[in-house]
């Protein structure tokens, strides 16, 4: 496992709280996508059962804990998504199906979390079970996982992910150690890459195009057409901008459809629009934009609440009708260079 790219101040949070006898069993990782957040549980996983030196405040990297974390190859360091890892049905529920394609964390893969922690761990001095996103959790198997996420078996960590924890039951966040894991500096990422071994130009070009996340720069460093596409979709939101209403329709309903079939590409699609927005918020300050600040920052806002709405039971289609259309109207003018080339 290469070194996390910036969160110094988070890093020393974890060492403090792995040092002590009895260590945080709950933390909750809140931040924005890419910002690294499973990575920085995956270092506190380390801290807590490093077989290195002991008294070293770092992980040693090369005992077969250190590395089997790394590779992601722990058999007791599990991470949960949205399908149906750990599903385990009721005793009487006969006919349960397996979900892989499921977009919420299940009661029936808490139940099967709750069955693993209360077993010892294989080999691990603690056990680390990742939530990832707990904003995914429907309110039942949140209040299923409450009384585990009080009082963990002795052997266990739980870490809960999200980039939404005003999302989550007040209940589940009181019960956790709160980690805010914020942006990383633009200069620390670029630095953090060329350590990697990426070439210097490259690696300023991904630290100004991601905007703060170490995981999107490690994904555009490997794969930099992804950045090509990012400037596609910008042009792309231009001309919805200047497009009639009807067309407007059409995106939005084309929008619907994609995110029925994989949500993330349409979450980043939304990323682009904000970014879009943004930048139209600059020119305005700088007198050069097209549409009001105030029609801007309602565009922005329309794009918050549409991401709150597509977390809810909210129909996606309307939604994203009622984004489409409180976005000003553009021309089809093209972006000044100067603005894109001060972009983040
Ligand atoms: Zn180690
Ligand atoms: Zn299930």
């Amino acid at each position: 496992m290469d070194p996390i790219i910036g969160h110094a101040d988070v890093l020393r949070e974890l060492r403090t709280l792995a040092a002590v006898d009895d260590p945080a069993h709950a933390l909750l990782f809140a931040g924005p996508d890419g910002t690294g957040r499973v990575r920085l549980a995956l270092e506190y996983a380390r801290l807590l059962n490093c077989e290195g030196a002991p008294g070293d405040s770092q992980p040693c990297g090369a005992c077969r804990s250190c590395r089997l974390i790394g590779e992601r190859a722990h058999p007791d360091v599990v991470v949960v998504n949205p399908g149906d890892a750990l599903c385990r049905p009721r005793a009487n529920e006969s006919g349960h199906e397996k979900h892989p394609q499921s977009r919420d964390i299940r009661i029936c893969q808490v139940r099967g979390l709750i069955d693993l922690v209360s077993r010892y761990p294989f080999e691990a001095r603690y056990r680390m079970v990742i939530l990832d996103p707990a904003d995914r959790m429907a309110r039942e198997a949140a209040n299923t996982l409450l009384k585990t996420l009080e009082e963990p078996p002795g052997h266990t960590i739980i870490a809960l992910v999200t980039a939404a924890p005003e999302t989550l039951i007040e209940t589940i966040v009181s019960r956790c150690r709160r980690i805010d894991v914020r942006p990383v500096a633009r200069a620390e990422i670029e630095a953090g890459l060329v350590g990697r071994g990426i070439a210097p130009d490259l690696a300023a070009r991904v630290a100004l195009e991601c905007h703060g996340r170490p995981g999107k720069a490690l994904t555009y460093a490997t794969d930099p057409n992804l950045m090509g596409d990012r400037g596609r979709l910008l042009d792309r939101c231009r001309k919805i901008t200047a497009a009639k209403t009807s067309e407007r329709f059409t995106y939005a309903g084309d929008l619907a459809e994609r995110f029925r079939r994989d949500r993330a590409p349409v979450l980043a699609e939304l990323d682009t629009w904000e970014a879009f927005w943004e930048e139209q918020l600059r020119a305005s300050a700088k007198g050069l934009g097209e549409a009001s600040a105030a029609a801007v920052i309602e565009a922005l806002e329309a794009i918050t609440l549409v991401r709150a709405d597509l977390l809810g039971m909210v129909m996606a289609r309307p939604a994203f009708e009622l984004m489409l259309l409180s976005f000003p109207r553009l021309t089809l003018a093209e972006p000044l260079e100067e603005e894109l080339a001060a972009h983040g």
